[in-house]
């Protein structure tokens, strides 16, 4: 072996980089093996690789470790050592001595070997149906054209795009790369969706930075293993830069209103910009991408006008607001309160923290953790390491925790948790809560939910326990009674004087509700909804009545068991070009969902959540996921395959169609 080297087949060190022998080593201690194995085998091009390897791991069914935890077996997908210390002794040799100028030995494997290399990197079974979800999802292949493509889309076949944060910028790669013609109308100043209005101190994704992103724009160069709101918003800005986005763009302009003009099958669309300039514009069709957690919630709570100092609710951050020395109440205890609480603690003078119901919360090792500089280097320049590492990051949070939020009735009737999966979640927490606070039995009472595991969303600790330790903090299990300009009367009637009143309270869910859209006879999309509470669309995106409309993020849509909102994303949005492709190469003006069709999904829809925590009587806790009657309105009941799979292409028979050359008439 030689002592430097400046990279092996298809792998650069880095511009002018020299790696020693040591520096090597280094490096590959901080990688992860599994990644690490199948990048070995793509440089090499040399599967015997794979076999001898495969043969010493121990391979599980996904879910199963939830079910029946083996005592001393290993975490899922985790190597023995022994393996470990070989893939790196292996690497250490193949790479020391490669040529740096040749090329990997093997590319995008075929799915029969894909699959092979799949169960070596995951150590567990993974079944056919998942392979095209996967070459996808890990970014092997973008993804496929089911509709023939033979029709251009004509110049005059105007898509107007909603929105410009993750699901918009999207569509608007996609719909380009379709050939279609688009506009995308964004309210707000700059572009990033959640990321623009989330700038709260401590504001993160948390969901892994190596899979949610783009399946078709990997990024090796995530600095965290949970991306920072702020460098998750410049990854998006770096993507609209590289596709040529921002003149498609037209931000600070809002669409007031809609309708379907049904004798010339084109929505009419009015936009607003910021200097009041009002235009109409004409669209063949039309993707709503403005996501449903915009509008703040505010809490009607006497006196929150006369307070003297600051009231800020987090999605509506001024981030001049300096806490230092300051005495801050903190109002809710989400995903957002935990991430404020922990980043601000430090600076603050006093922090009382008031929580209304308690959250489960668990622990993640690498929530706010750097990735480190050998992970980042082996992410960065070994040929599919970085696929390999997002397969595993996806295959980990994804299906394999489908069973989390389902009951089992058996198992319910006799344990507070809802089958022996959500008990393992509810071990955990539990664990976490007594590991925590084994010293302060009133924290541990006060933390403590009375709902099921996954009814509310599950909170990954970025530091919240801690700062809940500290001794200028404090703990209330209690409301808002009213406000004054001193302080807060909390409803167990401590008063609590403050400076700053940071309301860490949520969103007002909408679905599209806030835009005037009006359908086919005059109806309207809200009225439809009842105002929001009752939303319905098929598969997510269509709702009868309104033509060639997709809702993207629609009712029923989000994978609240697992994975993020980014696979839903691209979901839609292939299923979206691929009906306007249908509706040209079939020369056709419009398609709308059946009535029929939309009821016929949505009683599926129903059945399903009727096992899921989040309809169960188990689960009936206040939450976002859920309407005033408590039915479930966000969670998709799917598992992501099947979603997946059924987003590959619309089916014909559940669509009305109008001829584009019988423009008017309903078909
Ligand atoms: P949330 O999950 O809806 O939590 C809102 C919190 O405020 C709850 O604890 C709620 O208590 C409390 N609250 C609301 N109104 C109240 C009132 N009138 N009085 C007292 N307490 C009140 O909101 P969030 O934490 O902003 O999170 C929303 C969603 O945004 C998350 O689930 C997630 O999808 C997303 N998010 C993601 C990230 C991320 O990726 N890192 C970060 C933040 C948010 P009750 O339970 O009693 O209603």
């Amino acid at each position: 072996m030689t002592d430097t080297m400046t990279g092996g087949p298809g792998v650069s060190a880095g511009a002018g980089d020299v790696l020693t022998a040591e520096g090597l080593r280094q490096i590959l201690a901080e990688c992860d093996p599994a990644p690490l194995l199948m990048s070995l085998v793509h440089l090499t091009g040399d599967t015997t690789l794979l076999d001898e390897f495969a043969d010493r791991l121990e391979y599980s069914r996904p879910g199963t470790h939830y079910a029946a935890p083996v005592p001393g077996a290993l975490p899922p997908g985790q190597y023995p050592e022994d393996v470990i210390a070989d893939i790196r002794a292996c690497a250490a040799e193949l790479l020391a001595d490669a040529d740096p100028d040749a090329q990997p030995g093997l590319g995008v494997p075929a799915p029969e070997l894909f699959a092979r290399m799949a169960r070596v990197a995951t150590s567990q079974e993974v079944d056919e149906e998942f392979i095209p979800l996967l070459l996808e999802q890990a970014g092997f292949v973008t993804d496929e054209r089911h509709v023939p493509v033979t029709v251009t889309p004509p110049t005059d076949f105007e898509v107007i795009v909603i929105g410009a944060g993750m699901t918009g910028i999207n569509a608007a790669i996609k719909l380009g790369e379709a050939g279609f013609n688009y506009t995308v109308f964004e309210a707000r100043d700059e572009i990033g969706g959640t990321w623009t209005r989330n700038t709260y101190p401590g504001a993160a994704v948390d969901t892994p930075s190596h899979y949610y992103s783009y399946s078709f724009e990997l990024n090796p160069h995530w600095s965290r293993y949970y991306p920072t709101g702020e460098e998750y918003q410049q990854y998006l800005l770096d993507v609209v830069e590289k596709y040529g986005l921002r003149e498609h763009i037209r931000l600070q302009t809002s669409v007031l209103e809609m309708s379907w003009s049904e004798e010339d099958q084109v929505w009419d669309v009015v936009t607003r910009d910021a200097a009041g300039v009002v235009e109409h514009h004409r669209a063949k069709a039309v993707v709503s991408a403005l996501g449903m957690l915009n509008s703040a919630n505010i809490p009607d709570v006497p006196g929150l006008d006369e307070f003297a100092g600051r009231v800020i609710h987090t999605a509506e951050w001024d981030t001049d607001l300096d806490l230092t020395g300051k005495r801050v109440i903190v109002l809710g205890t989400g995903c957002t309160s935990v991430q404020v609480v922990a980043s601000i603690v430090d600076k603050v003078k006093a922090l009382d923290v008031v929580v209304r119901t308690p959250h489960w919360i668990v622990p993640e090792r690498t929530v706010v953790h750097d990735v480190p500089e050998g992970q980042r280097w082996a992410l960065e320049h070994l040929p599919f390491y970085n696929e390999w590492f997002r397969l595993r990051s996806y295959w980990f949070a994804s299906d394999n925790l489908y069973r989390l939020p389902r009951v089992d009735p058996e198992w319910a009737a006799e344990h507070f948790s809802a089958s022996r999966e959500n008990d393992m979640v509810l071990k955990n927490a539990q664990k976490y809560l007594h590991d925590s606070f084994g010293d302060r039995p009133d924290l541990i009472e006060k933390l403590t939910p009375d709902f099921r595991p996954y009814a509310k969303r599950i909170v990954k600790d970025p530091g919240f326990y801690a700062a809940l330790k500290r001794e200028h903090v404090a703990l209330h299990r209690a409301s808002f009674e009213r406000v004054t300009p001193e302080g807060v009367y909390l409803t167990t009637g401590e008063f609590v004087p403050a400076d700053v009143i940071i309301l860490a309270t949520g969103f007002k869910l909408e679905f599209t509700t806030r835009i005037d859209i009006v359908g086919r006879d005059g109806r309207k999309l809200a009225d439809v909804w009842s105002g929001g509470e009752d939303p319905r669309a098929y598969k997510g995106v269509q709702v009868s009545g309104f033509p060639n409309l997709f809702v993207t993020s629609g009712p029923n849509s989000a994978p609240n068991h697992g994975a993020g909102h980014n696979i839903t994303s691209e979901e839609q949005v292939h299923y979206i070009v691929e009906c306007l492709q249908y509706l040209l190469e079939n020369d056709h003006a419009s398609m709308d969902v059946r009535q029929d069709a939309l009821d016929e999904y949505n009683a599926k829809v129903d059945e399903a959540l009727d096992e899921t925590v989040w309809a169960h009587p188990g689960g009936q806790v206040n939450s976002y996921y859920r309407n005033s009657q408590g039915r479930p309105i966000v969670p998709c009941p799917w598992r992501l395959v099947d979603y997946w799979t059924m987003m590959r292409e619309p089916d014909p028979a559940d669509m009305v169609f109008v001829p584009a050359n019988k423009s008017g008439e309903k078909a």
